[in-house]
Formats: structure tokens, sequence, C-alpha cells
């Protein structure tokens, strides 16, 4: 009799274990819904490599910058979150005969090293007609979860920041190596000046990272 009653009392705290267990889980995933996910932030050329000029403004700078603030975005939400570089450098090594492929060579490693889940690439854009604006993003078909990732993305950014430009494919070197999913994301054009004036708005790139961060939230679940 003794032991049954020790036997129900002892389902019992099982149970309110459980439950709470379960309750813990909930409360996590509503306010960390990124939770253990492996995010790489890499920001586009560095060192050497200016990317598109415009006047005193280089692509490579507002690349850093706005993804340490999509870093720091990401992290709120309760991703691990690694940046491919963290200052103005060139990922390529004095012995790579090929600077920019070597460059682009070890942000492929680094992200399988790390296992990455998800890997997101931010550039700035350039046209040189210089009416054209806008944010898009470019995708490789090696994972066919990119395209859906590119999809969730550019839907975001027509209805948060009116961009007309569409999805589009790119089979660029780093891209069409990969398999972890990833996409690259042209936060709009340095060519223009209402984009440029934008993107070095620090509200702006804020918006800009939370987007982004839905977007990947969406992705994820
Ligand atoms: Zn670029």
């Amino acid at each position: 009799m003794k032991e049954a009653k020790y036997r129900t009392l002892l389902l019992l705290c099982f149970c309110i274990a459980l439950f709470s267990f379960f309750q813990i889980e909930a409360k996590v995933m509503d306010e960390l819904p990124l939770f253990g996910k492996i995010i790489f932030v890499d920001p586009g050329h560095g060192g050497r490599d200016p990317g598109a000029i415009q006047g005193s403004t280089y692509e490579k700078d507002l690349n850093l910058e706005i993804s340490l603030v999509l870093r720091d975005t990401l992290m709120e939400k309760g991703a691990i979150v690694y940046m491919t570089r963290e200052s103005d450098e060139d990922l390529s090594s004095k012995w790579d005969p090929l600077k920019k492929r070597g460059d682009l060579y070890r942000r492929i490693l680094m992200f399988r090293k790390k296992n990455a889940d998800l890997y997101l690439s931010i550039h700035m854009n350039y046209h040189s007609d210089h009416s054209q604006r806008g944010i898009e993003v470019l995708y490789n078909s090696i994972n066919p979860k990119n395209k859906i990732l590119g999809t969730i993305l550019m839907d975001h950014f027509k209805k948060d920041f009116y961009t007309k430009r569409i999805l589009k494919t790119t089979n660029l070197y780093m891209y069409k190596n990969t398999t972890v999913p990833g996409v690259l994301i042209e936060c709009g054009f340095i060519s223009n000046s209402y984009d440029r004036g934008n993107l070095k708005n620090k509200d702006y790139q804020k918006r800009l990272a939370n987007t982004i961060t839905k977007s990947v939230i969406e992705f994820m679940s």
C-alpha cells in the first residue's frame, strides 16, 4: 500500500517536471526562435578588395557596418552567429595565386567547419545608371532551400521597403560551391544617392536587420 502511494507520488512529480519542461521550452522558442541555430553573417569584400565605390563610399565598409547590426539582431533571437570577417580584412593568403578566389574559398571553409545552418552574404549593389535602386536577393540552386529563403526575404523586402526588384539567380564561385543554405543580399545601390543615404543611416540599418531576421525565423520554422 505504502509502495503504491510512493509510486503515485513519483509519477505525479514526473508529470509536473515534464509539464514544466515543455512550458519552459515553449517560452524559449517564443522569445528565442533562433535558439541554437548556427548562422554565418558574411560581409562581402574587405581589405584590398573594396567592392563597389561611389565617391568616398566603399561597399566593403557598408557591408561590415550592416553585417554587425544584423549579427546583434540575430543573436537577440537566440542564434549562434559567426562572422566571416569583423574588420577591414581580406581572407586570402599570400600563397593564393588567385586572391579573390582564395578569399571566397576561405569563407566557404568557415561555413563547413562550424557546421552552419545558414549563411547570409551582405553586399551593396552598383549600376552605371544611377537611377537604379532597391533591395534584391540572389541565390544559387545548388541547394533547393536557397530559393525558399530568397523568396521569403524578397516578399518581406517588398512589404517593408517597397522594393520593385526581383529574386535572381547567381552563378558566382562562392554560391555555387557551398551546399550550406544561404543567399546573397544586395541591400541597395551605393550608386543611387537615395539608397546610399539610407544605407548609411543607423535606423535604416536596424530596419534592414529586423526584416532579414524575421525572414530567417520564418525560413527556420
Ligand atoms: Zn559586392
